[in-house]
């Protein structure tokens, strides 16, 4: 799909990079979640991650967004780092250049759809143009909902507003942890859409993990974690070579004991 100039110049080189990010839980008997994980994401590109439950999926979203600190490494977002200052400094950061999708919406139920979006514009002291946020849920199909409340939503309505949430503010990396996972096929199929449409139309990077092959062949490619480690990548992925991909990954690991214990 054509992009203009002007939206390929206003987003260029790397939206997301990790260099030998870690993150161990706890003290005795800690958990080595994220394992020297090193990865670099263009813009415009849609990534999704996979691997076993456990695999540290979330872990590794949770730290590249700066809503949690990995024990060593760096995280870099536009090639700024994620600051390394105070919790109020990161969480500015955070609020300008990440959005966040999550499985169970994360809507607050007293406020209407339009009160939802435009809360990230609120947080960030940013100046609120309402007629772009009634732009932003036009385009997720919801244009007609601004005044309703999630409680009167379904489950595919709601996690459109949270994909117009997360979009609002134009970030440089949209976090998504298992965005399908609550929704029926078709409001799935929906939701997977718009995220490729932030990448297509909007150059925003936008990283997925999912459980589910067929949502994992939307994105351009496939990362595939297990024991907290990148084992794989696949490219142009479809569902079934994900399928095979994944059947396949208890395999590599124990190949990979085999020889760490050798
Ligand atoms: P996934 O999302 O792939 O299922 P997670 O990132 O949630 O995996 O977890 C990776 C590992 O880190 C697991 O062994 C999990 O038990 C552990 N873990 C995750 N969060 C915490 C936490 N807050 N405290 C201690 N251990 C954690
Ligand atoms: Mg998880």
């Amino acid at each position: 799909m054509a992009r203009t100039t002007h939206q390929t110049a206003a987003r260029s080189g790397d939206a997301l990079r990790l260099e030998s990010v870690s993150k161990v839980y706890g003290g005795a008997g800690s958990v080595t979640a994220l394992d020297d994980v090193s990865l670099t994401l263009p813009a415009g590109t849609f990534t999704a991650v996979m691997g076993p439950s456990g695999s540290g999926k979330s872990t590794l979203l949770q730290c590249a967004a700066g809503l949690d600190r990995p024990t060593s490494g760096r995280v870099f977002v536009d090639g700024t780092e994620m600051a390394g200052g105070s919790e109020a400094k990161l969480t500015k950061f955070r609020r300008q250049r990440i959005g966040f999708v999550f499985q169970h919406f994360n809507l607050l139920p007293t406020l209407t759809v339009m009160q939802n979006v435009t809360l990230p514009l609120r947080l960030a002291g940013r100046k609120i143009d309402r007629d772009r946020c009634r732009s932003v849920l036009e385009r997720v199909g919801l244009g007609e909902r601004l005044d309703h409340r999630p409680s009167q939503l379904s489950g595919g309505q709601q996690q459109r507003v949270a994909i117009a949430r997360a979009l609002v503010t134009s970030p440089s990396v949209v976090f998504a942890d298992e965005p399908t996972g609550a929704l029926d096929t078709r409001s799935a199929r929906d939701v997977l859409a718009l995220l490729q449409e932030a990448v297509r139309v909007y150059d925003q990077a936008v990283v997925m993990v999912t459980h589910d092959p067929v949502a994992a062949s939307y994105a351009d490619s496939v990362l595939f974690l297990a024991d907290g480690q990148l084992v794989g990548r696949l490219e142009r992925p479809t569902a079934e070579a994900v399928a095979e991909r994944m059947t396949h990954l208890g395999d590599e690991v124990a190949r990979r004991h085999v020889t760490a214990g050798a």
